[in-house]
């Protein structure tokens, strides 16, 4: 019996709390410090070019083989990045790719509106992931 008491209460007192959500998207919240948004590709601030080499540590923890990764040589003869995707149609925003990158060249951004018309625009190449760096503010609206 004293479960169900108990739970009348709390109930009932729930009819005199702020609402824990919010009316989406009509109300602005800012997201917590910290959130896993879309990925994003950084660049070195002082050369503007980008840090990822294309080793693939990346793409091998990935638990949900969403990153492909396309070399090529260069006129050194040096193995270089030359594509990078990654499919956020199956992203779990683990932070897996983040964590195990030796070179700092990939971040989580707080870009979480993803709703797109074409299951293709989820899948974005290295300078779309560039270009995700103006998602890097705390606003949950930014799109
Ligand atoms: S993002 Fe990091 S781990 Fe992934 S390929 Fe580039 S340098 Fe390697
Ligand atoms: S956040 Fe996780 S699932 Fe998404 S690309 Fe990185 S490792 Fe893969």
């Amino acid at each position: 019996m004293r479960p169900v008491i108990r739970d009348f209460f709390s109930g009932f007192g729930n009819l005199f709390r702020k609402p824990r959500t919010v009316v989406y998207p009509k109300e602005k919240i800012i997201i917590p410090e910290g959130s896993r948004g879309i990925p994003r590709l950084k660049l070195d601030l002082d050369s503007l070019e980008i840090i990822c080499n294309g080793c693939g540590d990346c793409r091998k923890v990935c638990p949900e083989n969403c990153i492909e990764i396309i070399k090529t040589v260069d006129e050194n003869g040096i193995e270089v990045l030359d594509e990078f995707y990654l499919d956020l149609s199956r992203c779990s925003f683990c932070g897996n790719c983040v964590e195990f990158c030796n070179l700092d060249a990939i971040e989580m951004t707080y870009r979480h509106q993803l709703a797109e018309p074409d299951k293709n625009s989820f899948r974005l190449e290295k300078l779309e992931l560039i270009k995700q760096s103006d998602y890097s503010l705390r606003d949950f609206w930014t799109k």
